[in-house]
């Protein structure tokens, strides 16, 4: 399939499932022309980063980093803290502000290049636990971007009304390069298999019959 020769979007990329799908699906329909990973402070970075690096490489994406210090003043969320075990609930993973201020860079460095669209993997189950993984938030957003952006532009997001399993399954079938992602808490080079988001991430491999794709990026079981 040909992709768009004048590349219209920034996709916010954090390396993990959703970001990376739907990245994929606005490169095919609306062209990439740039993919941001940002650097806030949170402990998995250095993975996030990598796995980043290789699904742009794949999917022939220029990829800035991004690097962002307020949180670093802030000792909020385990996300951003060294110390703590990956385990717990999803809220003990918030990080204050982080998707809405993520999106508005996202959103400077669209309107700065002339671009109409940012990009970002939102889903019905991350939107379940967390407020600003939702259609309402999008919508919400874009109300705001018509002003601080003078209208220039648009936060989409081509997964939000979807599953994990039904983004395993698109990703699939637009060839997206799945076997790189990175979607664990813990900031370890293997996915725990505990935290929230890696049984997450199992449980949609699983029901979508792939988990021999990912199967390489988890703990082997003693
Ligand atoms: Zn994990």
């Amino acid at each position: 399939m040909a992709l768009p020769t004048d590349p219209k979007a920034v996709a916010l990329l954090s390396g993990g499932l959703d970001s990376t799908v739907a990245m994929t699906m606005a490169h095919r329909e609306l062209g990439v022309a740039e993919a941001l990973c940002v650097n806030y402070g949170q402990r998995t970075f250095k993975q996030e980063l990598s796995a980043a690096e290789g699904i742009c490489a794949a999917l022939s994406i220029p990829l800035e980093s991004i690097k962002l210090d307020i949180y670093e003043r802030l000792s909020a969320g385990k996300l951003l803290s060294l110390k703590d075990k990956a385990l717990g609930e999803d809220l003990d993973f918030w990080v204050p502000n982080r998707n809405g201020l993520l999106i508005n860079i996202a959103a400077a460095v669209a309107e700065g290049r002339g671009l109409p669209y940012v990009v970002v993997g939102f889903n019905i189950d991350e939107g379940e636990a967390f407020p600003d993984n939702t259609v309402e938030f999008m919508e919400a957003t874009n109300r705001a971007l018509a002003y601080s952006t003078l209208g220039r532009v648009k936060l989409i997001s081509p997964t939000a009304t979807l599953s994990k399993k039904e983004i395993v399954d698109i990703g699939r079938r637009l060839g997206a390069p799945l076997e790189l992602i990175y979607s664990c808490y813990s900031g370890e080079e293997l996915h725990c298999a505990v935290c929230p988001s890696c049984k997450r991430l199992a449980k949609a491999f699983l029901d979508a019959g792939a988990q021999e794709i990912i199967q390489h990026k988890f703990k082997s079981k003693e």
